[in-house]
């Protein structure tokens, strides 16, 4: 039960319905090794045809929703659940922090909500590549 606590409070804010119960991968994995199965032991057939077609139909009708709808910055804070993340760095796209509860993480990364923002990420990523550079060099 905690786990299923723990997907949805993860869930929180993403584009994943909460209606969609996780314990249908397995199922869904399992459908899909036996398919494979029945595919090698008896050849393609009408069934495979459609299934395939529903597949290759479903990844188009997938590529169309992420191009016309782009992902937007999560602001959405994992501690209090307020809409005010925001980057911790101006200078670089790793980092957010929480005005309302002051929660901090260091390794999540910002560049969605600097996207957002509007800020030229070109400058920041040049000057994040030089320093790895410059560290890598050092070693
Ligand atoms: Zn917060």
């Amino acid at each position: 039960m905690a786990s299923t606590v723990g997907v949805r409070d993860a869930r929180r804010g993403s584009r994943i319905p909460a209606w969609l119960p996780p314990y249908l991968i397995g199922p869904w994995m399992l459908a899909a090794v036996l398919c494979a199965a029945l595919l090698v032991l008896r050849g393609p057939d009408r069934a495979f045809v459609a299934a395939l077609s529903g597949l290759f139909g479903l990844s188009i009708a997938w590529i169309l929703v992420c191009v016309l709808w782009p992902a937007r910055a999560d602001r959405t804070c994992p501690s209090c659940g307020e809409s005010s993340l925001r980057r911790s760095d101006p200078r670089s796209t790793r980092g957010v922090e929480c005005p309302a509860c002051g929660h901090r993480d260091e390794e999540q990364s910002s560049f969605l909500i600097a996207e957002d923002d509007g800020e030229p990420l070109e400058p920041i990523r040049l000057e994040e590549r030089r320093l790895a550079e410059t560290r890598t060099a050092g070693r």
